[in-house]
């Protein structure tokens, strides 16, 4: 952070029209097209991890990724050790993702809402940046980073208060992972350190209330989405004449069955995205680009309902 100090402050509409000038002609040719498809109509928009990359979070299946499976519901309930682990990774994840800000794509998502263009904003993303960029009308379909539930009483804690117990129940624990090294991070605020003994020395907290067992307050693999999560969403697509796809591969069914929902309506589907994602073959258009670029010049270019 102290190394940025010494360059001039950048507004946010001089970085908006900065990220918009890197498209390429070919890129502004087809967001041209979707320009024309979207005018006039209100729609909803789902997100994924592709968002997050600009503000530094990494993602699992994009180009480039590194392979990696995540921890599944039934391995985190199943045994301990694994608690002890992910507990240990997500405590080092989070004191980074917690840092993250929103970048230029959220800013344009944000502005498309105020200025009445959407009926709602379904987001994978678990790290909470669209709301801090100012989104208002947000289903966090995979949950949030900044939670913690507990799995025996079902109360919701604070992943800032719970950073304290960890700290007090593991004095030292964040320098000396940063001495050991972190390998690679995950949007889940997972974060994969090599030194298993730093790991096994790891103390998990118990839920304040009842001494049950706490969990990130998402949603693992293995998990369903929960219910009034999926309403919520479908109501948002329902209220639409059009659905944005911007920056997820719609690998999990979670987020691709909002697209089949749309298409099987006869409604228009845009995908933006790098690289190729599950539903290309169910969409009116598709871009294949950076997705901050793309949505800034979106957000400049449509106009208010
Ligand atoms: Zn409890």
């Amino acid at each position: 952070m102290t190394g940025f100090a010494s360059l001039p402050p950048v507004t946010a509409a001089e970085s908006a029209a900065q990220t918009a000038a890197e498209l390429q002609s070919s890129e502004v040719g087809i967001l041209q097209d979707i320009h024309a498809l979207l005018s006039g109509r209100q729609f909803a928009v789902l997100t994924g991890a592709g968002l997050s990359t600009d503000s530094g979070i990494p993602d699992y299946r994009g180009p480039g990724a590194a392979p990696r499976t995540p921890i599944t519901y039934q391995e985190f309930i199943g045994e301990p050790g694994n608690r002890q682990r992910y507990w240990a990774r997500n405590h080092i994840g989070w004191s980074h993702l917690r840092r993250a800000d929103p970048n230029d794509g959220h800013a344009a998502v944000a502005r498309l809402e105020q200025r009445g263009l959407l009926t709602g904003l379904i987001t994978q993303n678990v790290d909470r940046l669209h709301e801090d960029a100012g989104s208002v009308n947000v289903v966090d379909l995979h949950g949030r980073f900044d939670q913690v539930v507990c799995l025996d009483c079902r109360r919701l804690f604070s992943r800032r208060m719970l950073a304290s117990v960890l700290e007090e129940l593991n004095p030292g624990f964040l320098e000396r992972a940063q001495a050991a090294g972190v390998v690679e991070m995950a949007p889940d605020a997972d974060a994969t350190v090599e030194d298993a003994g730093l790991i096994e020395s790891f103390v998990v907290s118990r839920c304040p209330a009842c001494a049950g067992t706490l969990k990130p307050d998402f949603v693992y693999f293995g998990e369903n989405v929960p219910k009034d999560r999926v309403e919520r969403s479908y109501a948002m697509v329902d209220a639409a004449r059009a659905l944005l796809v911007a920056g997820s591969s719609l690998t999990v069914m979670s987020g691709l069955r909002f697209v089949r929902h749309a298409a099987k309506q006869g409604k228009e589907v845009v995908i933006i995205n790098r690289g190729p994602t599950r539903g290309d073959d169910l969409a009116t258009i598709k871009l294949d680009a950076g997705v901050s670029g793309a949505l800034t010049w979106l957000a400049a270019e449509l106009p208010p309902l």
